[in-house]
């Protein structure tokens, strides 16, 4: 009796015929067994991303992807400096008021003296009149 035949079907030209090797594991030759053409199919689409990897198309794909990412971290940036340049302008707002009302409470107290000073001066004046 013959040994077991592989049961892959395969095309051989316009026909279709099965496959003459002899069935190693599970029926199958080892060249055809499931297992073994996974394997080979998964080290193709390896070889083929590799590949693919240095096409000028793949880099392009890669550059478009890199800038999209840059102009997106650009607008983040943006916004995060005009809150930056708002919160400095309110802060310099904020102190220049506090410096005016600052001048002003010094200026009101210099006149008060000022006017202290000058009734003081007319009482001592009206004192020493004749
Ligand atoms: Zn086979």
């Amino acid at each position: 009796m013959d040994k077991p035949k592989c049961m892959k079907k395969i095309t051989a030209g316009y026909h279709r015929r099965r496959c003459f090797n002899d069935a190693i594991r599970d029926g199958y030759c080892q060249v055809h067994h499931p297992d073994a053409m996974k394997a080979r199919m998964a080290k193709r689409q390896a070889a083929y991303e590799e590949r693919r990897k240095t096409t000028p198309w793949y880099k392009l794909e890669q550059a478009a992807k890199r800038i999209k990412q840059l102009e997106a971290e650009g607008v983040t940036l943006r916004s995060a400096l005009t809150q930056a340049e708002i919160e400095v302008s309110a802060r310099a707002d904020m102190e220049y008021a506090a410096g005016n009302e600052w001048k002003e409470a010094n200026g009101r107290g210099k006149a008060a003296a000022y006017r202290h000073a000058l009734i003081l001066a007319r009482q001592m004046t009206d004192e020493e009149a004749p």
